[in-house]
């Protein structure tokens, strides 16, 4: 069998980050009493090449995040059997590219984004999910709505035909140097579980949790994170310069 595309080289790190990830991941389920089934492992992979994401998928990690539309459509294009998140911010603009291309846009955080990704899901005759983002830290610095609007803002998103708002998401605010990064975000993860659960009973289908990334991914599966978004823990620095489509 011959393939155009370069087989990745293999990534002998790779496999110990992985392993890893998935003991820190089991050792948190194990400590609440949760199943390790529960949790889905989203892999961030900005800044990687493709080269990177084909590893991930040899490995079977098949669910992965770009933070950029551009770099998600660039990557996703190979086509390949990733099923595709997009966990940065969204500009209206974009909407048209990613809609139908992720499974899941973590990041809707306004109405008027909502209204926008409905609109472009219409037209190009798909179901789109969602998660609606919460700063739930109030961090100027972080995008997300606030935490007092969020309720609304799922029931804004969800009167759409062609949006399914699935859950929450949140990137909780940056603990201080000294400060244990677990221990910093879980108040925000405890709060955005509250949100969550305050949907849910009204909407059950409003169901999941992205919260968690590689430094704090145990307080937010101790706090009842259904995805994790981690990083820098499975693929290490970010590559610097970034890679970019062309
Ligand atoms: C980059 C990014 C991540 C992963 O961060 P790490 O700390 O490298 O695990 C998770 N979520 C979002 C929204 C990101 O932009």
């Amino acid at each position: 069998m011959s393939s155009s595309r370069t087989a990745p080289v293999p990534d002998a790190e790779l496999a110990v980050r992985i392993d890893a990830v998935e003991a820190r991941m089991t050792a948190a389920c194990e400590r609440s009493g949760r199943d390790r089934s529960e949790v889905r492992l989203v892999a961030v992979t900005k800044t990687h090449p493709p080269v990177r994401n084909e590893a991930l998928l040899e490995h079977g990690i098949d669910e992965q995040a770009e933070s950029r539309v551009q770099d998600l459509v660039g990557k996703a294009r190979r086509g390949d059997g990733v099923t595709w998140h997009l966990v940065g911010r969204l500009q209206r603009n974009k909407a048209r590219d990613v809609v139908g291309l992720a499974a899941l846009i973590h990041s809707v955080d306004r109405r008027s984004l909502a209204d926008t990704v409905a609109r472009r899901a219409s037209a190009a005759g798909v179901s789109q999910e969602v998660l609606v983002q919460v700063n739930v830290g109030g961090d100027p610095s972080k995008a997300g709505c606030p935490v007092d609007e969020a309720i609304d803002l799922v029931g804004h998103a969800r009167a759409h035909d062609d949006l399914r708002v699935r859950g929450l998401m949140t990137i909780p605010p940056a603990p201080p140097a000294d400060v244990d990064p677990n221990e910093h975000a879980r108040p925000h993860f405890a709060r955005l579980a509250e949100l969550r659960d305050a949907a849910r009973d009204r909407w059950p289908e409003v169901e999941q949790l992205s919260m968690g990334m590689s430094a704090d991914l145990e307080a937010a599966i101790e706090s009842g994170a259904t995805i994790v978004r981690l990083g820098t823990a499975l693929l290490g620095p970010r590559q610097d310069p970034p890679w970019e489509p062309r």
